[in-house]
């Protein structure tokens, strides 16, 4: 009876090697999963247990309430404190997930600023240059003694979550508070219909290229002006009228981008860039942008924080004051949401090297202002 016991120790030799991988297996499990029992399925990110998600969602508070506390201690201004770095750290840590506006804290967080800013805008009396507020992403808003200007503001909604963008009735204190509205190009992160639909419900000015919004009925009630390099044209308001020149610029070959200078009946010159980006072997805007300081005197300059040579656009502008813009816009995935901090790798930019430069730069946290006196 050799056979049926060679067999039994073939099946017990199985059966060893079975439970030894198994117990391998468990043993990996066991490993990986000793902290994590939880499964995915929590909201808002459905990879993550609900704990881990309600974490992440401390976590954002803590975060964003030490940004509050922060920068109500060190507001803006040249040669920053540094413990606004801190705070800006703060924000691209918060902000450099996916799921971030769809969390509580930071949606709190974005509405508490911009209310602060309408309340500003609502209750401040510029007699001296001009105050600048950024609201989101390339968003600013300019007003001095005469003049409310908005360039590029939006509601958020490119965040994708509802409860994170301006409701209405934020949309509409903060648009009764501005005079016109300059528009670059088309991008959502730069155009919202909301938003322009709002300024022209109120019989005010929108400036934009012929791009923007093209085929849709909002299209004929949008100004187009001409787009000429350093040509000054006059542009009528309800009660004053602005020196505007829309410089030519694109947003690499396809996208126009206007670059606007603006000029109020007291004399101060703000530049807004949009997404002004030239790259390859399409770099004709560089003509016009190297030539700028030659035909005006820019007192402010906003340019995108993630252009790739923005220190030559500055020097080309030659501005009193950098006021850079589209950090963390949350329309973009995480990799290119531009951090405070510069990631100056990603893209070849040359941010650090301006910021080291002898021109002043500020870049404000959503919320924010600065008083500028030329
Ligand atoms: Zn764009
Ligand atoms: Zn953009």
């Amino acid at each position: 009876m050799k056979k049926p016991i060679k067999l039994i120790s073939l099946f017990t030799i199985i059966l060893i090697l079975i439970s030894i991988i198994g117990a391998g297996e468990l043993h990996a499990q066991v490993k990986k999963g000793m902290y994590d029992k939880m499964k995915g399925g929590g909201i808002p990110d459905t990879q993550l247990s609900q704990k881990d998600n309600n974490y992440l969602d401390r976590q954002a508070a803590v975060f964003l309430d030490s940004v509050q506390s922060i920068i109500s201690k060190f507001p803006p201004q040249i040669k920053e404190a540094r413990e606004r770095g801190m705070a800006k750290l703060l924000m691209d840590a918060v902000f450099h997930e996916h799921f971030a506006a769809f969390r509580k804290p930071a949606q709190q967080f974005f509405h508490f600023q911009a209310n602060n800013v309408i309340t500003e805008l609502e209750n401040t009396k510029v007699t001296k240059g001009a105050k600048i507020w950024k609201i989101y992403n390339m968003g600013f808003i300019v007003k001095t003694k005469t003049v409310t200007m908005a360039f590029d503001l939006v509601t958020g909604e490119t965040s994708g979550s509802d409860d994170f963008k301006l409701n209405q009735k934020e949309i509409e204190r903060l648009v009764a508070q501005c005079d016109v509205l300059f528009i670059s190009h088309w991008h959502p992160d730069h155009a919202d219909p909301r938003i322009a639909q709002e300024f022209l419900d109120l019989g005010r000015a929108v400036i934009a290229p012929d791009q923007v919004w093209k085929g849709k009925p909002i299209h004929s009630e949008i100004l187009h002006m001409e787009r000429i390099a350093h040509k000054t044209q006059k542009l009528q308001l309800q009660d004053h009228v602005l020196e505007v020149v829309v410089n030519p610029g694109h947003q690499m070959k396809s996208h126009i981008n206007n670059v606007v200078l603006v000029t109020t009946p007291e004399g101060i010159t703000i530049a807004h860039t949009g997404d002004q980006i030239n790259e390859g072997d399409f770099m004709i805007d560089f003509e016009w942008i190297d030539e700028v300081y030659k035909h005006n005197k820019v007192d402010i300059m906003m340019p995108n924080a993630w252009t790739m040579d923005i220190f030559r656009q500055v020097k080309g502008f030659k501005p009193k004051l950098v006021m850079p813009g589209h950090e963390l816009e949350l329309g973009h995935t995480v990799w290119d949401r531009l951090p405070y901090w510069g990631d100056d790798k990603y893209l070849e930019l040359n941010y650090a090297e301006l910021k080291a430069s002898k021109y002043p730069v500020i870049a404000l946290i959503w919320g924010e202002s600065y008083h500028y006196i030329p």
